[in-house]
């Protein structure tokens, strides 16, 4: 039977695939019958993927920096007596002999089946002890999924896959990224979630926030999705597979065609020079940076070295992941985000998730109250500025305190390299993130102290709108358009103009082609975006005459009637 679903489309093109269950083990696992004959082998390798990740723990249990927090060697206890528990080591094993399935399905069944049991625990404390549970049975998988079994021939896994899961987090995004699939579907999620913006990133179609799609949709259907419109089909009939064939021939064709662009001067109709810089989260974005033509990257969200892991990234690790980022930008400018952990980018090891985690001890605030994390992390980028333009961001920055400390912080790491006589740049850029709308109100300030700003419209709409960003059912609400965030964008830009000091967005609004002229006519020349969106605004950019859009964009920050928004954007565009 065919029938379609409605969310948000949260990144582009359409996908046409077989569903593919997610399952809650959050690593990609396949599932597959093995021979009679196999199964003692795959209960050797079960067995010896335990005693690999117990090696594993206990090594980085004895090797825990002086600068890691309190809790990393409490977690590591607990995870090693999950890990030698009989419902992970054992129970697995006998699963794999009664029907003959790979290690890692029966191991990600048992996971399931031991969630539940947590599910039903009244107690909130011991109830979110599962997902101590969840992360150890993940490092035996990922130990499993190196080591992989005698896989029978038929197990197709180049055909195009849709990955259907009721929610995934930024960290599962990233184990993502290195599995081939043509898009992916969602339960939960909100359009600026990082989850949302790790999606858009990799060009892949998505739609989040379909509410029931993991309980609806059974593995193998036949899918279309169209990220654009948010809408997934589901066993689609001949017609309708036959048009979607033709608008997704159409989009891959627009697509290639704004590669042409890269080259070109980025520059309004007026001759207006503006910078179009891209975001990044991992090493391996580096070569999407360059085929897009970016002019140095304007965000490292450089706490995505800090996920999937127990253990902290040691100094030399960091300095080798910043150094090589400059490398390859080659003297263009590379804008190093410190660690923004916290809210919906939880480190395993992190303090206690708080009732209200986007309020709470996040970005420059762990910093600040984790010295010696904070001072790793300042070494290691200040290290890589000797091997290019690396300039330092400092994230979710509220008040003048905050920011008088940070520097310390910074001079504080200058003196320790002087010390060890290693090199830095002395004049390294130091920048701050308004996205709070405390900052944007007291801009002037902040500008006065730091060298440049850029504004995170993803956490500036949340704060100011008190909208949870990765919170569908209130995501109708997210709005950046809506006056106040406006103001405080132009506010921010001004002080800066008048400060003499470079302001960018570096948040999704940067990205979305549509707003692009408003942007532009807000004052901005500076916009930072994944690079899968940059030739779209560039394409925008080339097409604009500033002059033009600056009354308009006055227009829209003035309108107080929503019904006439989206026709005040419509003709700014126009
Ligand atoms: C933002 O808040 O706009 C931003 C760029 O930072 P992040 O999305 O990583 O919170
Ligand atoms: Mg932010």
């Amino acid at each position: 039977m065919s029938f379609s679903l409605h969310g948000i489309g949260v990144s582009g093109g359409i996908a046409i695939g077989y569903a593919h269950l997610a399952s809650s083990a959050r690593v990609e696992v396949p599932q597959y019958m093995l021979a009679q004959k196999h199964i003692p082998d795959e209960l050797e390798r079960f067995d010896e993927a335990i005693l690999a990740t117990r090696a594993e723990l206990e090594d980085l249990r004895s090797h825990i920096p002086a600068n890691a927090p309190a809790e990393l060697s409490a977690f590591l206890d607990m995870h090693l007596m999950f890990l030698g528990d009989s419902m992970i080591a054992e129970e697995p094993k006998r699963l794999i002999r009664e029907t003959q399935c790979n290690a890692e399905w029966a191991l990600a069944q048992q996971m399931e089946a031991l969630v539940a049991r947590f599910e039903e625990i009244d107690d909130a404390y011991l109830r979110s002890r599962q997902e101590d549970v969840v992360q150890v049975v993940q490092r035996v998988l990922k130990v499993l999924l190196g080591h992989p079994s005698h896989m029978p021939l038929d197990v197709d896994f180049d055909s195009e896959r849709i990955f259907v899961a009721h929610e995934l987090s930024p960290a599962d995004m990233v184990i993502f990224k290195n599995v081939r699939f043509a898009a992916f579907i969602t339960d939960l999620g909100g359009t600026t979630s990082h989850t949302a913006i790790l999606a858009r990133s990799m060009g892949l179609p998505s739609v989040m926030a379909l509410h029931n799609a993991r309980g609806l949709i059974r593995d193998h259907d036949l899918l279309i999705v169209d990220g654009r419109d948010g809408v997934v089909i589901i066993n689609p009939d001949e017609s309708v597979l036959a048009e979607y064939r033709l608008r997704q021939n159409q989009w891959r064709i627009d697509t290639d065609k704004l590669k042409r662009l890269k080259t070109s001067r980025s520059a309004t109709l007026d001759g207006t020079p503006i910078e179009l810089m891209a975001n990044i989260e991992l090493l391996e974005d580096l070569d999407a940076v360059k085929a897009a033509g970016a002019h140095g990257i304007g965000l490292f969200r450089s706490e995505f070295l800090f996920l999937n892991r127990s253990d902290l990234p040691s100094e030399e690790e960091q300095y080798e992941s910043y150094k090589a980022v400059a490398k390859a930008l080659d003297g263009k400018p590379v804008t190093i985000r410190t660690l923004d952990l916290g809210a919906d980018k939880q480190a395993p090891w992190g303090h206690s998730v708080a009732d209200n985690p986007a309020l709470g001890l996040r970005a420059i605030r762990l910093c600040l109250a984790e010295p010696g994390l904070f001072l790793t992390q300042l070494r290691a980028i200040l290290r890589a500025s000797a091997h290019g333009r690396v300039r330092i961001l400092i994230p979710m920055l509220a008040s003048f305190a905050e920011l008088r400390q940070t520097l310390q912080r910074i001079d504080e790491a200058k003196d320790s390299l002087r010390r060890d006589g290693l090199k830095f740049d002395e004049g390294i850029a130091v920048g701050g993130m308004i996205e709070v709308p405390a900052a944007a109100l007291a801009a002037g300030f902040f500008a006065e102290q730091l060298d440049f700003l850029s504004i995170g419209t993803n956490d500036l709409i949340q704060y100011t709108l008190a909208i949870d960003r990765a919170d569908d059912s209130v995501s109708h609400l997210y709005d950046p358009l809506h006056p106040a965030v406006l103001a405080l964008i132009q506010q921010t830009i001004r002080a800066c103009v008048k400060a003499g000091k470079p302001v960018s967005v570096c948040g999704e609004m940067a990205g979305d082609p549509l707003l692009t002229r408003l942007l532009l006519g807000l004052g901005l020349r500076i916009f930072s975006m994944h690079p899968a969106s940059l030739l779209q605004v560039k394409q925008q950019v080339l097409r604009s005459h500033i002059e033009e859009l600056t009354p308009a964009a006055q227009k829209l920050l003035k309108n107080t009637d929503p019904e006439k928004t989206a026709s005040l954007l419509t003709r700014l565009n126009g």
